[in-house]
């Protein structure tokens, strides 16, 4: 699942085939915008919270959204890039092929070209981006203090226009963490717990961001304290995991109703 850190990933492996290369092949099905051409320069490959942005010379980008199973390979030999493209053919979204080698997107559903300063959409409203070291926490906080003090947590969490790069898999293994229980509200809680949350997130996912290792590392075995663990024991308490489909667009949350406690902590001193 494409969360901020299968991005930061994915720049990395992109980055040595791409950035500063001049376009040898360019294919594409199904772009919106403009489209990049043989001969064009590739300046550097970006990633902000869970798009993935290629800038050409020009002014001209292009940005792609993994979804849910969206995914960027890179490929140093041209017949590897030939037989999976053969192999997936249907799944091809994208083909970038440059001196360095070939770039190949599988199944992203959004794929689009715009004039860098003319950003609209999602991504012109993106918050600071918790996959950057140098993220801007009083940003964050302003923007979460311009919503409604009833939104609950994990619609905080998730909102890219606030923090950008937490999906739905970081959201309940934060949560989890600071001990909160999901379904608190904004005005639940304190300013102070509100940096707690977005500062762990941003450790979690800087954590998961630093090479190509594909599997994401939160617990000490390498796997999650609560996500996808519906009914099974909670890590520290062996408490069942619970789950719910509330919230925006009824996204999958898990919690530990023990460790989670619904009344609003009163002890900071974690
Ligand atoms: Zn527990």
């Amino acid at each position: 699942m494409a969360e901020g850190d299968t991005l930061a990933r994915a720049r990395l492996r992109l980055a040595p085939v791409l950035d500063g290369q001049l376009v040898t092949e360019f294919w594409t099905r199904k772009l919106r915008g403009h489209r990049p051409r043989s001969g064009q320069r590739i300046e550097q490959v970006r990633s902000v919270g869970k798009h993935l942005l290629i800038d050409f010379d020009k002014n001209l980008t292009l940005e792609t959204h993994l979804g849910m199973n969206g995914s960027w390979r890179v490929y140093p030999d041209r017949q590897l890039a030939r037989n999976d493209r053969k192999r997936f053919d249907p799944y091809l979204k994208v083909l970038i092929a440059t001196d360095a080698g070939y770039a190949l997107c599988f199944r992203a559903p959004t794929i689009k070209t715009f004039i860098r300063g003319n950003e609209e959409g999602a991504l012109a409203r993106l918050g600071p981006d918790l996959c950057d070291p140098a993220f801007d926490l009083d940003e964050i906080l302003r923007r979460v203090a311009r919503m409604p003090e009833t939104t609950e947590l994990i619609d905080v969490l998730l909102n890219q226009s606030v923090a950008c790069g937490v999906g739905n898999i970081y959201k309940s293994e934060t949560l989890h963490i600071q001990k909160h229980d999901p379904f608190l509200t904004i005005g639940d809680v304190t300013e102070q717990d509100i940096k707690d949350l977005f500062n762990k997130a941003a450790e979690l996912l800087q954590r998961n961001s630093v090479d190509g290792k594909q599997r994401r590392s939160i617990t000490p075995q390498k796997g999650f304290f609560v996500y996808e663990r519906f009914r099974k024991p909670c890590l520290r308490c062996d408490t069942p995991i619970s789950r719910s489909y509330r919230g925006t667009n009824s996204r999958s949350t898990y919690w530990c109703p023990t460790c989670q406690p619904k009344k609003v902590a009163s002890n900071h001193a974690r």
